[in-house]
């Protein structure tokens, strides 16, 4: 027997048509972004290249969806010394590059201090989109861009990376460390296959609000420079 339906239960199945019961009373959590452990093949530039086609194909991402440009890397693919910072702001969101605002003429300069520029160092950012008002990027966007990262780092495979400021710190190194704690002193870590000293110093967009740390960052930039000659990089 076919048992009427009455109107309270037709309501009863739109109301869950409308709300998708399937996710909202699914006992397992839900895989909101795709996990990314991909292989890329090819050598480093084929690889850099599939590295940023696949950052491009993100989707559900309010930093890409307000942005201009991706902002991938700049600099010498062949270097060993890598340089990570924040993520793009207004002039990195134009021009498609890392740190070619206020912020990156004094990156040069503090490179420059060390006699190195752009071609003798590998620059890209934790978040490849920028921020919307230049706010840091928020923890559930920097873990996105991890993996993305990670393998970027594996690709360039530095012998010396250097982490500009405290969301490259946190994304890299952990959350409960902080710059005045860490910077300094070489942290030796692994990152995929490669073994890497990493330095943490501060951003120069924090020195420029703080330009008395500048002394600091000297004594940073020095230590850089030692561990070039001694590497023999
Ligand atoms: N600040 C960053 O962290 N990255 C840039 O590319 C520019 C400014």
């Amino acid at each position: 027997m076919i048992k009427k339906i009455n109107s309270k239960t037709i309501k009863l199945i739109k109301f869950y048509e409308l709300i998708n019961y399937n996710l909202v009373y699914n006992n397992k959590a839900i895989n909101r972004y795709k996990r990314h452990t991909f292989e890329i093949s090819g050598d480093k530039i084929e690889k850099l290249d599939k590295l940023k086609k696949l950052i491009t194909k993100i989707s559900n991402c309010k930093l890409k969806d307000n942005a201009t440009n991706i902002v991938f890397a700049d600099g010498n693919p062949k270097s060993k010394i890598m340089l990570v910072g924040e993520g793009p702001g207004f002039n990195e969101d134009q021009e498609g590059l890392p740190f070619v605002g206020r912020a990156g003429l004094l990156l040069d300069k503090m490179l420059a201090s060390i006699n190195l520029d752009r071609k003798d160092v590998y620059i890209t950012n934790v978040v490849n989109y920028r921020p919307p008002d230049n706010r840091r990027p928020t923890d559930d966007e920097i873990a996105r861009y991890l993996p993305f990262l990670k393998k970027h780092i594996e690709i360039i495979s530095p012998k010396i990376l250097v982490l500009l400021g405290s969301t490259a710190l946190n994304s890299l190194i952990g959350n409960e460390k902080t710059i005045s704690k860490v910077r300094g002193k070489w942290i030796d870590k692994k990152i995929g296959e490669c073994k890497i000293s990493i330095i943490v110093t501060f951003h120069p967009a924090f020195l420029m609000r703080q330009p008395a740390q500048k002394k600091m960052a000297w004594i940073d930039l020095k230590m850089i420079r030692d561990k070039k000659i001694k590497l023999k990089i």
